[in-house]
């Protein structure tokens, strides 16, 4: 058991995934606690998933983070789901039981409400809540927002029939819930702006109408990069009071799922600050 232990191996798989900080982070979360496990990258192309994960187990993972594209594989593949994995329809936390049990969970939801209420101390509850994109990222955090209690959340995005989509999945709701389409918005002021939407792999963000921000408004991008995001900047023009890149949520369900594995805990905030002072030297 102890041996087993200590040869412990974890990891990501996704495609691409040489771009993955998580290495950087498990293997802080492990030298802080004492862990002796191992954590590496694999990338994996959609079409070998299946075989690649069960040869992954027969080489003795215990675990594996999932990443994009391959979230909804993992959720197909897994034997059992929890609550979270089974309302996102999407995995990103495989675990590998003795019993050849194979069971999937989903962590980002959970690390984004973290980050944003005890991180960064924003509220969730009560406020009006704008979230761009109805991908997998944000399917992923629906729930854990709607239970935050916002006054209400409206869902803007590029093609707006999948926000629609997204919007029923999760009805009815305690709050008010709508769908919009991006070149809809406008003349409505929101208290959180999150932007879930991949609109930065080419560069870019969606453009924002001037009244987008309630006075001390906060915007939070999920993706995170060394410097600020076009739509960080673009929100701080526009009057954002604070803004925040998705660092923290990405150590935050690195967490979760750590926590998963070994059934223990590990500290983040040193983490956080790690991982941006490597974004920062851009050696990470
Ligand atoms: P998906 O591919 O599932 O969804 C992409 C979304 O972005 C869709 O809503 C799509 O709209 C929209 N979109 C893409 N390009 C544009 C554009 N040019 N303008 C406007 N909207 C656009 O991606 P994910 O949901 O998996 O990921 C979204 C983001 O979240 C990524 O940046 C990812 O890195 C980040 N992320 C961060 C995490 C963290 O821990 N910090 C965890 C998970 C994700 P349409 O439906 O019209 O195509």
């Amino acid at each position: 058991m102890t041996a087993d232990r200590s040869a412990a191996r974890y990891g990501l798989i996704g495609h691409p995934i040489s771009h993955s900080r998580s290495p950087f982070i498990h293997r802080h979360f492990a030298s802080q606690l004492g862990q002796e496990m191992t954590y590496e990258a694999i990338d994996v192309a959609p079409e070998h998933f299946r075989e690649r994960v069960e040869s992954l187990r027969e080489d003795g993972f215990l675990g594996l983070n999932v990443t994009v594209p391959l979230k909804e594989h993992a959720f197909a593949f897994a034997s059992s789901l929890s609550a979270r994995a089974l309302r996102a329809e999407a995995v990103n936390t495989l675990s590998f039981g003795r019993d050849g049990l194979v069971s999937g969970d989903n962590t980002d939801g959970i690390g984004l409400l973290r980050d944003l209420t005890r991180n960064l101390e924003w509220k969730v509850a009560g406020q009006r809540i704008l979230m761009l994109g109805a991908g997998g990222a944000a399917r992923g955090v629906m729930q854990p927002l709607l239970e935050a209690g916002p006054a209400q959340l409206t869902v803007a995005n590029r093609t707006c029939s999948r926000g629609e989509e997204l919007v029923a999945a999760f009805a009815p709701a305690r709050c008010p819930v709508r769908a919009v389409g991006l070149d809809e918005l406008g003349g409505e002021a929101h208290d959180l702006l999150i932007n879930a939407t991949s609109a930065a792999l080419g560069g870019g963000a969606p453009r924002l109408p001037a009244v987008i921000f309630a006075p001390g408004a906060r915007a939070y991008d999920m993706m995170y990069a060394p410097t600020q995001s076009a739509f960080l900047k673009q929100a701080a023009a526009l009057g954002a009071g604070a803004v925040s890149d998705g660092r923290g949520m990405l150590v935050e369900q690195a967490a979760e799922s750590f926590a998963i594995w070994r059934g223990v805990r590990p500290a983040t905030a040193s983490v956080i600050a790690a991982l941006s002072a490597a974004l920062t030297a851009e050696d990470v």
